[in-house]
């Protein structure tokens, strides 16, 4: 099969021929149909999250065709341990044996993937692949990252990328209010913001226009920390949505205090995929993706780190 590996830290992804890979027991075989590219693939291409052994198919968003027909998502986790304090109390997403998918095993930049059976998502009725694909990590851990907002009736959302999107309709859905902060001067992801239901639109720079209930962060920047928890009211939330982030810089204990929380997510529990994949067909959640060719995989990547085109980016191998 044609697969895009990972061969050293820094890139670029190698266009390969690799043999199909074999299902062992309690595993699936997919014939991928669609990937979706994240900025974890970033971090990880650039060696901010650590990869533990090289070459590596990178790509965790992916929805297959099962051996039986039908559509499966593979998303982010794709083990956990099952006996940890962790995993037997509903936090599987931080067993610390925990295996991801396109970091510890081979993910869905590739023509075939296998996935650990358990750790499988059936994708909801009506949604194609490519529009599938952006609801397994951007979809289902924005969700998460959501959720830690509890109650809040205004959300400030930092980055307004492929989670942003996907966030913004859930939360019109349930009657809530999104403010977007974009990089400074991004006016097509202002634009898209507002087209998808966001109260406002500007850049990180730009004060909010109200105080917020809570602020959830996409964008890899650790300065925009400290300008979160001064958008928010007392009593709010500031949640960290990524896996990686520059460094905080220091800001003033005020900023915090007022009984405000600041806190990270990470990962997902299949009860988060579980959860979301119910819900997004209910909205429903419409994704807006970019198709790219499994070829141009490092295209697609460049792309995103660029932030030249809003919504998602999936990558599609061509089977014929
Ligand atoms: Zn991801
Ligand atoms: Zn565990």
């Amino acid at each position: 099969m044609r697969a895009m590996q990972l061969e050293r830290v820094g890139g670029p992804l190698r266009p390969v021929q690799r043999p199909v890979p074999q299902a062992g027991p309690g595993q699936l075989l997919v014939r991928v149909l669609a990937c979706g590219v994240c900025r974890t693939d970033l971090h990880l291409l650039d060696g901010e999250v650590a990869i533990p052994q090289l070459p590596r198919v990178l790509g965790h968003q992916i929805v297959g065709e099962a051996p039986g027909g039908g559509l499966v998502g593979i998303p982010w986790l794709a083990w956990t341990c099952g006996e940890c304090a962790y995993c037997t109390t509903g936090r599987e997403n931080l067993c610390p044996r925990a295996r991801f998918t396109g970091r510890d095993v081979d993910g869905g930049f590739a023509e075939w993937a296998v996935a650990d059976e358990r750790f499988c998502f059936p994708i909801p009725g009506g949604y194609p692949a490519l529009q599938a694909a952006p609801l397994l990590c951007a979809g289902l851990i924005g969700h998460r990252a959501f959720r830690m907002c509890g109650g809040a009736r205004r959300i400030g959302v930092f980055g307004f990328g492929a989670a942003g999107h996907v966030l913004c309709q859930v939360a019109r859905h349930e009657r809530r209010e999104i403010h977007a902060f974009t990089r400074p001067g991004d006016e097509a992801a202002q634009a898209f913001a507002l087209e998808l239901g966001a109260a406002s639109a500007a850049g990180s720079d730009e004060a909010a226009p109200a105080s917020l209930d809570a602020a959830i962060i996409f964008a890899p920047d650790g300065a925009l920390v400290p300008v979160a928890l001064r958008a928010v009211a007392p009593g709010g939330t500031v949640v960290c949505g990524g896996i990686h982030m520059s460094d905080i810089p220091s800001f003033a204990y005020a900023d915090l205090w007022q009984e405000r929380t600041l806190r990270s997510v990470a990962n997902l529990t299949r009860a988060d995929a579980q959860e979301f994949l119910a819900l997004a067909p209910q909205v429903p959640v419409e994704t807006h993706v970019h198709r790219y060719a499994l070829e141009a995989a490092n295209e697609a990547l460049a792309d995103l780190r660029a932030g030249r085109f809003t919504g998602a980016a999936v990558v599609v191998p061509d089977h014929s």
